[in-house]
């Protein structure tokens, strides 16, 4: 008799990150189950999946309410907006799926016995006074500044899953992810990548908010979905930092991406939005000693592979028809 697969719940399927780890699950040999609301997420992302017995796909908004039939091993909660143009746009949809959300599916994993694990951020430290972030650094988060739907709603998430974990003596896992780039990113999300990469392919100005000198330290989406898939695996229950610490300020990022694509770097340059962070990168000491993971994929390389995924999109891209989300809710 061959063993039961393991069932997987994937919030936020349909989306960047959540497309990828369906992908990651189902080749491990997992049941996938995907469930997304489409609000930011695309079933392209996820169409090549369609037809494999070990998948499925609900489309559900999980701040209201969630089920699912059978047993669930292990959730996911990957279901939010997380690009700042995004959860601007709805900030109260950012809110709910972070808080609301995130008690239902806490709920259904104690029903089913399952593991969860939620995707928090490097937000969480806001506009960093400690450099780089550590997991025990508190952060520095205005709670009613603009970003603050998104920072306060993954702050909360938080909260409530060690909640579960201490009172119910739930098994939890928290990721908090750094800035991530790679394919199915959407081409207008408003993130630096996408919109650099799509103003350099239609020759266009790049822009660069406030002086450019604020940094990132982006990660390649294929190693954030292994350090991912072995936290969840792993039996540690507080907060892990999953990014890459190669640094890079804005004004550089925009020379490698005119470099990248073959075109002169013309910045113009716009106010720096509220409160976006001076600076970030994440201290990935627990990461290498729990887990044993660090990132294989350096800019160069991840920055080739996501040109290749934006060129395949290329029609789009010139023609200004991009999906112009979030949708109407
Ligand atoms: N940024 C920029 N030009 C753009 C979009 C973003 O200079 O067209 C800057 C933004 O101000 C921030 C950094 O790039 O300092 C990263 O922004 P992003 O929205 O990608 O993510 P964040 O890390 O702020 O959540």
């Amino acid at each position: 008799m061959t063993e039961e697969k393991k069932r997987v719940l994937i919030t936020g399927g349909a989306g960047f990150l959540g497309s990828h780890l369906c992908d990651r699950f189902l080749a491990e040999g997992y049941h996938v189950v995907a469930m997304d609301n489409l609000i930011t997420g695309s079933l392209q992302n996820i169409e090549h999946l369609f037809g494999r017995p070990a998948f499925e796909f609900h489309q559900a908004d999980v701040s209201k309410f969630v089920f699912v039939p059978g047993k669930i091993d292990y959730i996911l909660h990957f279901a939010s907006p997380a690009s700042p143009i995004d959860y601007l746009k709805i900030p109260i949809q950012t809110l709910k799926v972070g808080s609301l959300g995130t008690h239902n599916l806490l709920g259904l994993a104690l029903v089913k016995g399952a593991r969860m694990l939620i995707a928090s951020t490097s937000e969480v430290y806001g506009d960093p006074e400690v450099h780089p972030q550590v997991e025990e650094y508190f952060g520095n988060v205005n709670p009613v500044g603009p970003r603050g739907c998104y920072d306060e709603a993954k702050r909360f998430q938080e909260a409530i899953t060690m909640a579960y974990h201490n009172h119910h003596g739930l098994e939890t896992r928290i990721v908090r992810i750094f800035n991530t780039y790679g394919p199915r990113m959407r081409l207008n999300d408003g993130r630096v990548l996408p919109a650099f990469l799509s103003q350099a392919l239609r020759g266009e100005n790049l822009t660069v908010f406030g002086d450019g000198s604020q940094t990132r330290s982006f990660c390649y989406v294929d190693d954030l979905v292994e350090g991912i898939y072995r936290l969840l695996l792993s039996d540690y229950h507080l907060p892990v930092n999953i990014g890459n610490p190669s640094e890079i300020t804005i004004k550089e990022f925009g020379e490698e991406i005119a470099r990248l694509t073959g075109v002169e770097f013309k910045p113009t340059y716009q106010a720096l939005p509220e409160n976006d962070p001076l600076k970030r990168r994440p201290d990935i000491t627990k990461a290498k000693e729990i887990l044993g993971w660090e990132p294989k994929v350096d800019r160069a390389e991840g920055l080739r592979r996501t040109l290749e995924y934006f060129k395949e999109h290329v029609s789009e891209i010139m023609a200004d028809e991009v999906d112009n989300k979030p949708r109407s809710f």
